[in-house]
């Protein structure tokens, strides 16, 4: 019996794979919604948009910094898709969650109305029992601090009972420095890094791990 109490799920590539088509459709609205924003053509936006990205961490936050761009407006557009046209239910992967004994929470970068959009349209609708998300962080995405002091606060024991799995590598060192068990999913053949303690390569990999 493992001795984790709490598994924390990353939403976005984690429970579905990033070749998924939810992820292209992101990626298109976050697109368009640049280049409506800035005036730019598309490959110039574009370049921007991973200017923002690397030196502010999302596309967001560049464009709050220099077009004073409403969050929630952005947020609405950017997510404002029906998930059920893009992804089916993942039967392994619902029935291996429905098996865990542990609490679930989900912590994500994206906002409540789009974690509920997905975990609709994968039936997961009630398989977990708590979703942080955006606005809980105020707007700050993983990895700021700030999304971290607040799982923290929302956990009902010490971190080193809880294992947090996502496919950003970037966002598993904080909770790793908290004393939580980090496993990176990725896809593809990757080297152990800092700040992570195990790698799977499909979430259903998960249940042995633990
Ligand atoms: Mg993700």
């Amino acid at each position: 019996m493992s001795h984790f109490q709490t598994i924390i799920f990353d939403l976005d590539g984690t429970l579905y794979p990033r070749n998924s088509p939810v992820m292209t459709e992101l990626d298109r609205r976050m697109g368009l919604y640049m280049e409506r924003v800035t005036g730019l053509p598309p490959a110039e936006a574009h370049t921007l948009r991973k200017h923002y990205w690397r030196t502010y961490g999302t596309t967001l936050n560049g464009l709050q910094k220099f077009y004073h761009v409403d969050a929630e407006d952005y947020l609405a557009y950017t997510h404002g898709f029906d998930a059920r046209d893009l992804i089916r239910p993942n039967p392994a992967l619902n029935a291996m969650i429905a098996h865990l004994p542990q609490r679930k929470l989900i912590f994500t970068n994206g906002t409540r109305e789009h974690a509920d959009n997905i975990l609709r349209a994968l039936d997961l609708e009630n398989a977990f029992d708590d979703v942080l998300s955006l606005r809980d962080f105020d707007y700050r995405p993983k990895p700021d601090p700030k999304p971290y002091d607040v799982l923290r606060r929302r956990l009902l024991h010490a971190p080193q009972q809880a294992v947090f799995v996502e496919d950003s590598v970037y966002n598993l060192p904080p909770a790793h420095a908290m004393g939580m068990t980090t496993v990176w999913l990725t896809p593809d053949s990757a080297d152990i890094h800092d700040g992570v303690d195990c790698i799977i390569h499909d979430i259903i990999d998960l249940e042995q791990f633990l």
